[in-house]
């Protein structure tokens, strides 16, 4: 049995944890990025690929994939749903957290606190991030101090959802739910710099939202306590919702305002980049093991140990 991803996002955290934990690992590359993974001594894993779409031609009935931020993006949840990929995780999730819909109703059916949605403009009384539908990684976005701006700039309300702008610090908590050791993790938080929302200076009220990087966060205890139950919460509502149990790691997307209240806007079935500076470790992964333990050996590691007990099918769905 091997491990393999598309050579993007979070690759080298996946695959470097597949081989620490002794697996046969696959990487799919196209050949623009082939010197840049070899140069991380990655030759023995690439499989070079014309195009990230081939993987779906291809014979991977020995190949358990970790899907992850760019995979999802290229391959689409529909197609992933309909493939006979080997995928570690959660289809149905990918395709919940793609519809702007269910995937509101997943995170309230959690008890998590959501941002507040506007169906009519003349009920908005607060800051407004406007959010085009199908818009990905915050494109097309743009904000509005009240309602009054946004008369002066749309007719209808068609194809977008308004949502209460939440003003404080972007915080990215990451879980592993095991169903081998039948616990939920708490696996490490990060901040999300995105530019240029995150800059200081600006002179438009159509800031970019797009991804820089991820800043390690070291949560409040009592703070990360309240995440912890956060993640329970998901992950029995993900088992009412959809009647299996959230199997890996999952992320919930939060901004915390000025009265330490959390909101989640967003989550993510699947690993996110915010891990790769985990790599080696993060003090709670260290907590929890005693040894080095990054999001993409743990993976591998709940995979050994699924194999081992008999219950890896359950898990690839
Ligand atoms: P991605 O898939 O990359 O997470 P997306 O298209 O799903 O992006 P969101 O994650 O919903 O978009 O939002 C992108 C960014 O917009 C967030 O990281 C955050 O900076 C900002 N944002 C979204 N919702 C809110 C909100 N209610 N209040 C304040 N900022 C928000």
């Amino acid at each position: 049995m091997k491990i393999g991803t598309l050579a993007s996002h979070s690759a080298l955290n996946i695959i470097s944890g597949a081989k620490a934990e002794g697996f046969e690992t696959e990487l799919y590359c196209t050949s623009d990025r082939v010197p840049f993974y070899r140069s991380f001594g990655m030759e023995d894993s690439i499989v070079e690929i014309d195009s990230f779409d081939d993987i779906l031609e291809m014979d991977l009935s020995d190949v358990i994939i970790i899907p992850h931020g760019s995979f999802v993006a290229y391959i689409g949840s529909e197609r992933i749903l309909n493939s006979d990929l080997r995928i570690f995780g959660n289809k149905e999730l990918l395709r919940w957290e793609e519809d702007r819909q269910l995937k509101s109703r997943l995170m309230k059916e959690a008890g998590l606190r959501v941002p507040r949605e506007f169906d009519r403009i003349d009920e908005i009384d607060s800051p407004v991030i406007v959010k085009s539908d199908g818009a990905a990684g915050g494109e097309g976005y743009f904000i509005a101090a009240n309602k009054e701006e946004i008369e002066g700039k749309l007719d209808s309300m068609e194809g977008y959802t308004f949502q209460e702008y939440i003003v404080g610090t972007k915080v990215f908590t990451t879980y592993f739910n095991s169903l081998a050791r039948n616990r939920l993790e708490v696996f490490g938080a990060d901040i999300r710099y995105e530019t240029d929302a995150d800059a200081n200076l600006r002179f438009d009220d159509k800031p970019s939202f797009v991804v820089v990087g991820n800043l390690p966060l070291v949560l409040r205890e009592s703070v990360l306590a309240q995440y912890y139950e956060m993640g329970l919460g998901f992950t029995n509502a993900f088992m009412r919702e959809i009647g299996q149990e959230l199997a890996g790691p999952f992320c919930i997307e939060t901004i915390i305002d000025k009265n330490q209240n959390i909101y989640t806007f967003e989550f993510s079935g699947r690993i996110v980049a915010g891990t790769n500076i985990w790599i080696p470790s993060s003090p709670y992964s260290f907590v929890l093991f005693g040894e080095e333990m990054w999001m993409g050996k743990r993976i591998a590691r709940e995979i050994r140990n699924l194999l081992d007990i008999g219950k890896l099918d359950d898990v690839l769905r």
